[in-house]
């Protein structure tokens, strides 16, 4: 089946042709608009993606050396994301899927970040079932059992921030442009994790908190600011760096936990953050020691990508899992919805 995967729930524009799980293309226009403001502006993201989808579309066809009558299937982000960033891709897949008169197939963003691991690719392998999701992204922190592609349950979430935004907030007080995620993680690098430190939150079970480490971090900033205004010029690397590593001591004390409380050793990571060096690394160590099977997805399928939509509504209609007219949009979407 040639499937076409259409995504747009935040300020990606990406559209991809699969050939079942097979990529064909996977074209991705970040939009840059946003940097000048330190964050995503709703109306700006749903204007970019109007100018961007028709071009991201053709794109994506032209790689694939298909045309749209090859399609046999559309498959679309419904959510959660930006509505108005999410109802331009949903207007687009539900006209061009009438037009052609093939499936249209709603895609949850969350699973899809989930089921990125089972596209085909030589460099990544996909988990065995049952296995830990560990979605870590701009939104979301949660690690997920994921029982079979259609069946998850989340088991522990943040409380607040997602790690994402920790990032990207903490990269902003360190005059960083947005997104600071790959910025912090290149100057952490350099860095000294050993140099300052924060305390780590004290949340139980399974779940997660970052609010009171970016206020740590402000308050911090505010202090050696006022001894030495040149403070975070001179100890870039160095907070950098400490940060990254209470940020990775929190993921990695949790996964241990979830691991030992489910017994599920097979841990999959997805979400942009899971593009980062130190997490990966953590995660590749813990592998060495026999505590955890890590699952590591490609780059490429970390972050927002259309990819991972097309790889979703292949194995959706695998199930026969078809959209129900009417069909749209929506802000916020549980992962067990769809
Ligand atoms: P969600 O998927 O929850 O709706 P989103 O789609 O906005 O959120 P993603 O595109 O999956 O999020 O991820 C974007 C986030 O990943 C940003 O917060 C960015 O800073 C972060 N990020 C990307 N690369 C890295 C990295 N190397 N290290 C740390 N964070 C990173
Ligand atoms: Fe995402």
């Amino acid at each position: 089946k040639i499937i076409l995967g259409i995504e747009s729930s935040c300020d990606d524009t990406s559209a991809a042709v699969f050939k079942n799980n097979i990529n064909l293309s996977n074209v991705i226009a970040s939009q840059k608009v946003h940097q000048a403001y330190g964050g995503v502006v709703p109306e700006l993201a749903s204007r970019a993606h109007q100018q961007n989808i028709v071009p991201v579309v053709h794109q994506a066809l032209k790689e694939a050396r298909l045309q749209l009558n090859d399609l046999d299937a559309i498959a679309y982000t419904k959510g959660p994301g930006l509505l108005g960033s999410l109802l331009v891709g949903a207007s687009f897949a539900k006209s061009l899927a009438y037009a052609l008169n093939i499936p249209l197939i709603e895609v949850n963003h969350m699973q899809a970040h989930i089921l990125a691991h089972f596209i085909d690719d030589e460099i990544q392998k996909a988990p065995d079932f049952p296995f830990l999701g560990v979605t870590i992204s701009g939104g979301h922190t949660q690690i997920v059992k994921v029982k079979h592609y259609f069946d998850m349950e989340v088991i522990g979430e943040t409380l607040d921030d997602a790690i994402g935004e920790a990032y990207d907030k903490c990269g902003k007080m360190l005059g960083l442009d947005y997104p600071a995620g790959p910025q912090i993680d290149q100057l952490a690098r350099l860095g000294n994790p050993h140099q300052f430190q924060f305390s780590k939150p004290k949340v139980s079970d399974l779940n997660f908190s970052f609010s009171g480490l970016k206020t740590a971090v402000l308050y911090f900033l505010q202090r050696e600011h006022q001894k030495n205004s040149a403070f975070i010029q001179e100890n870039l690397n160095d907070i950098c760096a400490s940060f990254q590593y209470t940020v990775v001591q929190i993921l990695m004390d949790k996964i241990f936990k979830a691991v030992k409380q489910t017994g599920i050793k097979n841990v999959a990571i997805g979400g942009g953050v899971s593009a980062n060096s130190a997490i990966r690394k953590a995660l590749l160590q813990a592998e060495e020691k026999g505590k955890i099977r890590a699952f590591i997805p490609k780059f490429e399928y970390c972050t927002d990508n259309a990819g991972m939509i097309a790889v979703v509504g292949y194995y959706s209609l695998l199930q026969n899992r078809k959209a129900n007219t009417p069909t749209g949009a929506k802000a916020r979407l549980h992962l067990n919805q769809l």
